[in-house]
């Protein structure tokens, strides 16, 4: 991706030298989300969903999140994630290659601003920027405290997209998704779900949501994450459109799309699938999804909560 140069958004919230530590906002350690608060129980369960879902794929443990016990989004997920020692102090936070980690992803995210921008207004709408806070170890977001093991997260309480960078090595490493665009897959969709929420399908979510079982439930968040990607697609489609995708880099964010899928983490983590489990999609349907809004560019094609997926 020919990023160097360009324009750095000004809304990153740097605050890796803050550990964010401590109970979680205003609960004083009970674990309240901002919805729960206001409508009851079947709300902050939507609430923990869109976290873990929004937070994020790869992964992810919600009990980072969610304070819980066990039993992360994905069986061995956590673990998995939390190989990070320590929760992804990376010393070398304010080292030179971090810095230039830190302009790559001050620069997507000024690329989404003026994509969605764009969009946002040839629909007589007005975008609004989300902020992208970079913590290292742990922070204290609307939604609760979390800690690296979470892996990138958005929270629709402060509308803010939660980022350790430690994150971008095990994408790599670990899960085998390499490459510059493969990162900026993960940022476009964490974005996905902020455009998820100013537009409001995220308050639509929560009301389906309500009084659903689990599996219906589940079923729901693939919708919202297939979404999430096919708006990650609508973004590297005008990217493309601006002549600074290199060779290689849609198919990088594909392979990324490809190695989160629940199907293949359940079977990389467990050796076996448990299909009414899934939240976030499969592989395939990931990069159907990613593809859809790569090619046509338009939010009508990444309309997934009907029909097949
Ligand atoms: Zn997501």
């Amino acid at each position: 991706m020919l990023w160097r140069g360009r324009r750095q958004s000004d809304n990153i919230e740097d605050d890796r030298s803050d550990s964010g530590g401590g109970g979680i906002g205003g609960g004083g350690g009970q674990f309240q989300l901002p919805i729960g608060g206001r409508t009851g129980g079947g709300g902050s369960i939507i609430l923990v969903i869109l976290v873990v879902i929004a937070g994020w794929y790869f992964g992810f443990d919600p009990s980072a999140i969610l304070g819980g016990g066990d039993g992360g989004l994905l069986p061995g997920g956590g673990g998995q994630i939390t190989d990070n020692s320590g929760g992804g102090q990376d010393s070398s936070a304010g080292s030179p290659a971090n810095d230039e980690m830190k302009q790559f992803v001050a620069t997507v995210l000024a690329e989404t601003e003026d994509t969605w921008t764009g969009i946002f207004k040839s629909q007589g709408l007005t975008y609004e920027d989300p902020k992208l806070v970079l913590f290292s170890g742990q922070v204290r977001s609307a939604c609760g405290f979390a800690s690296a093991a979470a892996g990138p997260f958005y929270c629709p309480g402060d509308h803010k997209v939660y980022l350790d960078m430690t994150f971008f090595q095990q994408l790599d490493q670990q899960f085998g998704a390499t490459g510059e665009f493969a990162r900026a897959y993960v940022i476009a969709h964490e974005v996905g779900h902020h455009v998820q929420n100013l537009t409001g399908i995220m308050g639509k979510f929560d009301q389906m949501r309500q009084g659903m079982s689990e599996v219906d439930a589940n079923q729901l968040s693939v919708r919202i994450e297939l979404q999430a990607d096919c708006f990650a697609g609508v973004w590297a489609h005008y990217t493309g459109q601006k002549g600074i995708l290199e060779q290689g880099d849609f198919e990088s964010a594909l392979n990324a799309a490809k190695q989160i899928g629940d199907d293949t983490l359940q079977k990389k983590m467990q050796g076996y699938v448990v299909p009414e489990s899934f939240n976030h999609g499969t592989s395939q349907q990931r990069q159907t999804w990613l593809t859809r809004g790569y090619k046509s560019g338009k939010l009508s094609d990444c309309n997934t909560m009907s029909g097949p997926l």
